[in-house]
């Protein structure tokens, strides 16, 4: 197994921690039904393709809309305007 899955399971188990003394249960709970824990999924899944379109456009010029992989220098600021990515903050002025 590589690093990433051991990450993964550790961080699985401290979620699940932290889940029964905040909440008290486990997801062995029995008192929801099948469409509110299809819910719960369902809003997971919505956050989690909010999160991946933040850090999409966190690649790309605010302008120009360029991938920062489009970049030809290694600081990632936009053959154009010469914006860095957001992230980085600072506008270059040159
Ligand atoms: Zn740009």
């Amino acid at each position: 197994m590589s690093k990433f899955e051991e990450k993964v399971i550790a961080k699985i188990r401290s979620r699940a921690e932290v889940g029964k003394k905040k909440y008290g249960t486990t997801m062995e709970r029995e008192d929801l039904s099948l469409i509110e824990w299809l819910t719960h999924l369902q809003e997971e899944l919505m956050d989690a393709a909010v999160y991946v379109e933040r850090l999409i456009e966190d690649t790309q010029c605010p302008i120009h809309g360029l991938a920062a992989e489009h970049f030809p220098n290694s600081l990632s600021s936009c053959p154009y305007c010469r914006r860095l990515r957001r992230g980085t903050e600072t506008l270059k002025t040159d």
